[in-house]
């Protein structure tokens, strides 16, 4: 099989000789003129060397998304290795289990391959292919899929058209490739039970990615006057009225959100939960003294770097409104998912909120993205979930 070659400028090697999966388009010397979106392409230095391969992206920063640092064919077999790898690091890791059959099945550069979003709800696949060299090989995806669940893929449905960009989502819709819904969805995470739908819901349908950081709050809840604002599906409050919280109070300004938070608190027969379909900025106004665990888990208020100093302020401004508000020997659990806030970003915020807040605060724990969101050293950018509890005098 003969790939499209690129050539980069002098010196521009390192970063992929670093293993890092992103080619800018400033560090191109030669290109074929033909390359269209998605075409697989071969990487070399300007001494020729042969440093990746992936897929070419026209227009934007990032020229091509290395998915192989060795030279190799990229048909069903490819495929097939790096899901399956994928999947065999979580079965290794014991995410699936008999109390959690939900869990990110593959996450993008972390995994290997830059785009690719698979998401497994008891099996139920979900595919956000982010990029259309992805979307290209989407065949191949689903085969590899199928080849490794076996009988016990029950449904793959492609949501790609909301993650690809304008031009490339027009091309496609949103629908079932394996099977279809018969009924609905109820997944076990640390055997509280979900309903997931992922064809309204936002994203994939559900937050996997604060499985571990829910189960710690449930450590903390007991007995407790809880908040859980952004709260979607109502995972943290679940897990709160689960552990014996005497009061759990639900917020999100969606009322579907709401709704579905409702159905999973009545899914778990667990009690004490009231929901408010309203913005989280105006249910606090009149809350000072009530709560004594609040959780803080916005949408990312940065999508792009452009926006990185409104989110700093916006974080600083929603946790500085939480220290202030919380009753004395408070715990609060405060995230963040904007990847262009790094953590020492995200920490510096929170100290300034706290310092405007003018109480006494120690950090009782820092928090990442579980194991099946896989953050690699040589690329620090898929750290994107960053997380603290906080102890407020
Ligand atoms: N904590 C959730 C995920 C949060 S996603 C979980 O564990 O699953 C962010 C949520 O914030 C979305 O449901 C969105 O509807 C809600 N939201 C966005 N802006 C809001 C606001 N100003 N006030 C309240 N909710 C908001």
């Amino acid at each position: 099989m003969e790939y499209s070659k690129i050539i980069l400028g002098k010196g521009k090697e390192f970063s992929l000789q670093r293993k890092h999966p992103w080619v800018f388009s400033g560090a191109i010397s030669k290109k074929d003129n033909n390359l269209a979106d998605g075409d697989i392409v071969e990487v070399y230095s300007q001494q020729n060397q042969f440093l990746g391969m992936g897929y070419f992206s026209n227009g934007g920063s990032i020229s091509v998304r290395i998915i192989s640092f060795e030279k190799t064919i990229i048909d069903e077999d490819f495929w097939f290795k790096k899901i399956n790898k994928a999947w065999q690091y979580r079965l290794h890791l014991g995410i699936l289990n008999e109390r959690t059959n939900v869990c990110r099945l593959f996450f993008g550069e972390g995994d290997g391959v830059p785009g690719l979003i698979l998401d497994y709800y008891d099996g139920h696949v979900v595919l956000q292919a982010h990029s259309w060299g992805v979307y290209m090989q989407k065949d191949n995806i689903v085969a590899a899929v199928k080849k490794i669940l076996g009988t016990s893929l029950k449904s793959m449905y492609d949501k790609s058209a909301e993650t690809l960009n304008k031009h490339h989502a027009e091309k496609t819709k949103n629908g079932f490739i394996v099977g279809e819904l018969d009924s609905e969805i109820i997944v076990k995470e640390n055997d509280h039970l979900f309903k997931i739908d992922f064809i309204n819901g936002q994203k994939t349908g559900f937050f996997i990615d604060q499985r571990d950081n829910r189960k710690l709050l449930g450590d903390y809840s007991k007995g407790k006057n809880v908040l859980n604002t952004f709260c979607y599906t109502g995972g943290f409050s679940v897990y709160a009225a689960a552990a014996g919280a005497a009061m759990v109070h639900s917020v999100d300004s969606s009322q579907s959100a709401i709704d579905l938070c409702n159905k999973n608190i009545e899914l778990n027969t667990v009690k004490n939960n009231e929901s408010y379909a309203i913005d989280t900025f105006e249910f606090l106004k009149d809350k000072q003294n009530i709560y004594d665990v609040i959780v803080l888990d916005p949408p990312a208020f940065a999508k792009s770097r452009d926006s990185k100093h409104n989110a700093v302020i916006g974080y600083k401004r929603l946790n500085a409104l939480a220290i202030k508000l919380i009753k004395p020997n408070g715990i609060i659990f405060t995230y963040s998912c904007s990847g262009v806030v790094d953590k020492y970003l995200f920490y510096n915020t929170i100290t300034a909120a706290a310092i405007e807040a003018g109480r006494n605060v120690k950090v009782l724990h820092y928090m990442i993205q579980p194991a099946d969101h896989p953050v690699t050293p040589y690329f620090a950018e898929g750290e994107y979930l960053k997380g603290m509890v906080l102890w407020v005098e």
